[in-house]
């Protein structure tokens, strides 16, 4: 049995030559009508679901379950019943016989079906509809099979010796499951007494046949010891419940044994995948890449997982695993230039999925990988900074918002963003100064900035009149875009704010 190579627990379903490693169906590329390798991109051999297969052992209370419906339990109760009257009137012989021929015929023809249906991979019970026809033939065909071996042991044993006779007794008794399973698949009596036929069978099943045969010697004891515990007091009601469990066994042990060659279709050659009950709907393009990338990750290539995580980004900005993964994986393999790349990304994320109360955490674990990381974005920078002032973690805010207006010169909320500078400074020791200064340069911002507005919307108007005239003025100032003004304007203004000098603010932040 091969497991895949990256769920050491799960039966392989495709093989790559290329890399030559077992891969489920989880970890290939579905989008094709062929799978191929994730890895290299060949096509990948399928291998079917011979090595999915839970072995029967493990399987037991399912097998168990596989007759408890209407229509098997009906079957079992009408055959019990009829056997049970055939019993009780013996004087009606002829009648009799034929009503626990009619029984016994046709469970045998039920179990062979279950048999058959789930050696296909289906594993619920068949309808029981077309059990009471065409049992008989069978059931005869059944007991000219054991009469042929029980006279074949009792004629070596006679002619040859009886240790012979008993080598062979012991060695029909042993195939007799393979029997079976044959003459479930042929219908025909020389296929399943052909005993090189049956001898295959047992070797491509190996040691789980021994298996399977010791389970049903155990069913059959049991049968045994019911007898015994209530056989004497009800003779009747034994006999019916007798009846009953051993049918209920059987169909259990037909189900085991089709299900012995579901488990090991590929030593005998056939290939065939549980049917379930409805058709799977094919793997979303998203969790595709979702496997991709684990399969990638596990093979160590972190070039290709880092380039595929961009790509899901991209195309789902909404789906929570693939941000919440790379920064966990970024997290903790500490990829500083990664983090400082992808930390805006995540915050961005964060404020999409409206998780605002993960941002000051989230910002805390990016600064740890990458101590100098600030948000690329400047709303995010003033968004973090409230967010920071309400916890009273002034160093932080201090660091979000400083130099700001030289890094987002057209930033239009700039003026409350050193509103806000200046008001933490304010609360920190010998700052009053830097407070100050800071203040002043908000008010001078909210001038400069109502100025812009109004000169945009001069610009504006002047555009649109010029618009009106048509000849186009070569150089008025107002055709030059608000957004493209350096921002030597602020200096213009009278502003030098190099400002702020945060060393102190840092050590004074620390002593706090
Ligand atoms: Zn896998
Ligand atoms: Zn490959």
């Amino acid at each position: 049995m091969n497991y895949c190579k990256y769920h050491p627990l799960d039966g392989a379903t495709y093989y790559c030559e290329n890399c030559q490693a077992h891969q489920c169906d989880h970890c290939v590329d579905d989008a094709q009508p062929q799978s191929r390798c994730f890895v290299c991109g060949a096509v990948a051999e399928s291998l079917g679901a011979g090595n999915l297969v839970q072995p029967f052992w493990r399987r037991l209370p399912e097998a168990f379950k596989y007759p408890l419906n209407a229509s098997s339990m009906s079957l079992i109760v009408i055959t019990s019943i009829a056997s049970v009257v055939a019993v009780l009137m013996p004087f009606l012989w002829l009648l009799s016989i034929l009503l626990y021929l009619f029984a016994a015929g046709s469970l045998l023809k039920y179990s062979l079906t279950c048999l058959e249906h789930t050696a296909l991979g289906e594993m619920k019970a068949p309808d029981v509809m077309d059990a009471y026809q065409g049992g008989l033939g069978l059931l005869l065909k059944l007991i000219v099979i054991s009469v042929v071996l029980t006279l074949l042991v009792g004629g070596v044993a006679y002619y040859v010796g009886p240790a012979v006779g008993g080598i062979l007794g012991f060695l029909v008794v042993v195939c007799f499951p393979a029997i079976l399973i044959r003459f479930a698949q042929t219908e025909s009596l020389l296929e399943a007494m052909n005993p090189v036929a049956a001898l295959a069978l047992i070797g491509a099943i190996g040691l789980p046949y021994g298996l399977l045969m010791a389970f049903i010697l155990i069913m059959m004891t049991s049968v045994g010891l019911l007898q015994e515990w209530i056989g004497q007091l009800f003779p009747a009601v034994s006999y019916l419940l007798q009846s009953m469990v051993s049918s209920y066994y059987t169909l259990v042990a037909f189900h085991l044994m089709g299900y012995m060659l579901f488990q090991y279709q590929d030593q005998l050659g056939y290939s065939a995948r549980i049917e379930d009950d409805e058709e799977q709907p094919k793997r979303e393009e998203a969790d595709r890449i979702a496997a991709q990338i684990q399969v990638l990750l596990k093979e160590g290539d972190y070039e290709r997982v880092v380039t595929l995580y961009y790509q899901a980004f991209k195309q789902f900005p909404n789906d929570a695993r693939f941000f919440e993964s790379f920064f966990e994986l970024l997290y903790v393999c500490k990829k500083a230039a990664l983090m400082a790349d992808f930390g805006s990304l995540y915050l961005n994320f964060l404020n999409r999925k409206k998780r605002i109360d993960k941002l000051t955490p989230a910002f805390k674990q990016i600064r740890l990988i990458a101590p100098d990381f600030l948000p690329d974005v400047p709303a995010l920078r003033l968004q973090l900074a409230g967010l920071f002032k309400q916890q009273g973690d002034n160093a932080l805010v201090i660091k979000l918002l400083n130099g700001m207006h030289k890094q987002f010169p057209d930033y239009p909320e700039l003026p409350q963003a050193y509103f806000l500078l200046a008001d933490t400074l304010a609360q920190l020791p010998n700052m009053q100064a830097q407070a100050d200064k800071c203040r002043q340069m908000a008010q001078q911002l909210e001038k400069i900035a109502a100025r812009k507005q109004q000169e945009a919307a001069e610009a504006q108007a002047a555009q649109a009149s010029l618009q009106a005239r048509k000849p186009p003025s070569v150089k008025t100032p107002s055709t030059q875009a608000p957004g493209h003004r350096p921002p030597p304007t602020i200096t213009k203004s009278g502003l030098t704010l190099e400002l702020v000098p945060m060393e102190p603010v840092k050590t004074a932040a620390a002593e706090d």
